[in-house]
């Protein structure tokens, strides 16, 4: 087997684990044994015993006398010894209990007691063994048995009969909840479309990026037709030995059916959707559970009401045969949310937390573009704990605000001590980058400027907020977001005329801009509208491949440098012509670390006017 590794490092650990067990056990028992066990009396007090009469029955062994009281000692019949001594007088003695009282006499032989001793002994280790077996055999079965057998029911479902999640949960989802509304009602009365001889969809895939609540939404849909939620992950199918995923799946269906109408979710389907074709390396445990999820889905009866959810963020990897008609023939794409979403997701997750009256969730939405639904919620979540870290009883806007920057950029890190000449080139900088999103016509408005370093490697940025939720970009757009990028540089070169490290991820974002508009988006002369890279992973941040020959890769490189030199040039030229705005600022945003963006275009405002 391969990863053999894995499973003896279990076996090993759970060895451990055994043995102790067996130790604890062992010790317990004995302990209780020895509770059990006879108390000691003294000789004298036998006799006394002996001579009232209150004893039923007496052992004698080598070197013991047992003694069995008639009278009962707390509610239980007792047995007490006492030593052997040599009393000659014993054996008259018991004779004469024995006619008076009807006391019992006897000896106790000594192999009797050796193998009652073993026996004593041996319980608690067979106990052990017992309770060992029945625990380490169920671990052992539950590692190996897809090697030893084709074991049922090891499958590790998540059977839920309420989720307790409904529509209302999920916001700024809208087109996905009404294609799913179908499927509740579906779910809710099945015999409805049944009768009409209408055919339901079996399964529906949702697509889109990670944190946009397909995993919510499932567990919606499965709240609002209060059906049981079965749901799985791809990658539990995945397992290491042969035969469990494809014995899961059956599994899963199996007890899917029996609890009909219910919903199976499959989460992060890719695990085991991928396409087949094209794997050299080729995964015969994942082909085998691919293979069976597309029979039980062709086998099972919708009708009964079972439908199959599956979400994924990377759909083109997916195998044709799965989203074929009658299998996942729907598609509901949860998208990011625009800004409404934004503002209606806030809502759903500031229901709990108690906010200020003066708090603008609207506002908030508007400077995260492209969060998801995950990254809200984590936004208002760390407004809360800045809100109780300054003691406050409620969130207000300032913890919000505070919290969009940490996700974005990270935590303050104001023990970050810059030298007063790194102050005052960062300082540059970012106004650098201000300023020109400032003097350009096709800019979002600045936001924010500040210097002061954060967590996540920044030293210092420029937050520029659009006005509006934009889904078009045009080509003048996109080479003055390139001139931004690189205007914090630029400044840098228009005061000190010098150069930095600090502006690499400036760089980076401005090439990758003006590659795109080369390779992607057709905005190049020389290359008209030639497609020369497709993007895979839409919904995992995109990377891009190339499709083009060697020589052309080397245009693009010449057409890319074309477009980066003409911006910074740009970039240059706006800063040298307004360097006494420049210097204003800067030195200003020294002063204060931070400036807001209506502080900033007054500033800018009332500067160039003075020019004039
Ligand atoms: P996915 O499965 O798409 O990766 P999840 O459904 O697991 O994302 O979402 C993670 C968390 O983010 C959810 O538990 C929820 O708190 C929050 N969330 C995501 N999208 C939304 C949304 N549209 N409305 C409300 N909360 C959301
Ligand atoms: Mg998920
Ligand atoms: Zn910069």
């Amino acid at each position: 087997m391969f990863n053999n590794k894995k499973f003896d490092g279990n076996k090993i650990k759970y060895a451990i684990y055994y043995t102790l067990i067996v130790l604890i056990v062992i010790v317990l028992s004995n302990d209780y044994i020895k509770n059990i066990k006879t108390d000691y009396i003294k000789y004298s007090k036998f006799i006394e015993m002996g001579n009232q009469g209150k004893i039923e029955d007496i052992k004698l062994s080598k070197d013991k006398i047992i003694i069995i009281p008639k009278e009962k000692i707390e509610g239980k019949k007792r047995t007490l010894y006492t030593e052997k001594i040599s009393d000659e007088q014993l054996l008259v003695k018991l004779s004469e209990w024995s006619s008076k009282y009807n006391t019992q006499y006897g000896a106790v032989s000594q192999e009797n007691s050796v193998s009652k001793n073993i026996l004593i002994n041996l319980i608690p280790i067979l106990i052990a063994i017992f309770i060992g077996r029945m625990l380490f055999g169920k671990i052992n079965k539950k590692i190996g048995s897809g090697v030893m057998s084709f074991g049922k029911n090891t499958a590790k479902i998540y059977a839920e009969n309420e989720t307790g999640v409904t529509f209302k949960d999920v916001a700024g989802q809208e087109e996905a909840k009404e294609s799913l509304i179908e499927i509740v009602d579906f779910l809710h009365k099945p015999e409805r479309y049944t009768e009409i001889g209408a055919k339901l969809p079996k399964g529906a895939l949702l697509v889109g990026p990670p944190g946009t609540g397909k995993t919510l939404l499932a567990k919606a849909v499965a709240g609002e037709a209060g059906v049981p939620f079965f749901s799985i992950s791809g990658s539990a199918f995945v397992e290491m030995f042969v035969g469990m995923g494809a014995a899961r799946v059956r599994d899963l269906f199996e007890q899917a059916q029996e609890k009909a109408p219910c919903i199976i979710f499959i989460d992060e389907i890719d695990a085991i959707g991928k396409s087949r074709d094209g794997n050299i390396s080729g995964n015969d445990e994942r082909e085998q559970t691919l293979n069976q999820l597309l029979s039980e889905m062709d086998g099972f009866d919708s009708s009964k009401g079972v439908v199959i959810l599956a979400a994924t963020n990377r759909p083109e990897i997916l195998d044709k045969a799965l989203l074929r008609p009658g299998r996942f023939d729907r598609r509901v794409i949860v998208d990011r949310p625009d800004l409404k979403g934004r503002i209606d997701i806030l809502k759903v997750h500031s229901k709990g937390v108690r906010m200020s009256e003066g708090v603008d969730l609207s506002s908030i939405a508007k400077s995260t573009p492209g969060a998801v639904g995950a990254d809200l919620a984590n936004i208002i979540n760390e407004a809360a704990l800045r809100a109780v870290k300054n003691n406050r009883k409620e969130v207000i806007q300032e913890d919000l605000e505070e919290a969009v920057e940490v996700i974005i950029a990270g935590k303050e890190k104001r023990d970050r001590i810059l030298s007063p000449k790194e102050k005052k080139s960062v300082a540059f900088h970012e106004v650098g980058h201000a300023l020109v999103a400032a003097l350009l016509t096709h800019t979002d408005p600045v936001h924010k400027i500040t210097i002061v370093p954060r967590t996540m490697g920044s030293l210092g940025y420029t937050m520029q907020l659009p006005t509006s939720e934009k889904y078009l970009i045009t080509k003048e757009e996109m080479i003055e977001q390139i001139t931004v990028m690189l205007g914090g540089r630029a400044a840098e070169e228009v005061k000190f005329n010098t150069i930095s490290t600090g502006a690499s991820n400036d760089i980076e974002r401005a090439t990758e801009t003006a590659r795109n508009m080369v390779t992607v988006y057709g905005m190049s002369e020389r290359f008209d509208m030639m497609a020369l890279e497709s993007i895979s992973n839409k919904y995992l941040g995109g990377k891009s491949v190339q499709n083009c020959s060697i020589q052309t890769a080397a245009i693009i490189d010449e057409e890319t440098l074309k477009i980066i030199k003409y911006c910074h040039k740009k970039a240059i030229d706006i800063l040298k012509e307004n360097k006494n705005c420049l210097e204003k600022i800067a030195e200003k945003l020294i002063e204060k670390e931070t400036l807001m963006g209506d502080e900033f275009i007054n500033m800018v405002n009332e500067l160039k006017n003075g020019n004039n």
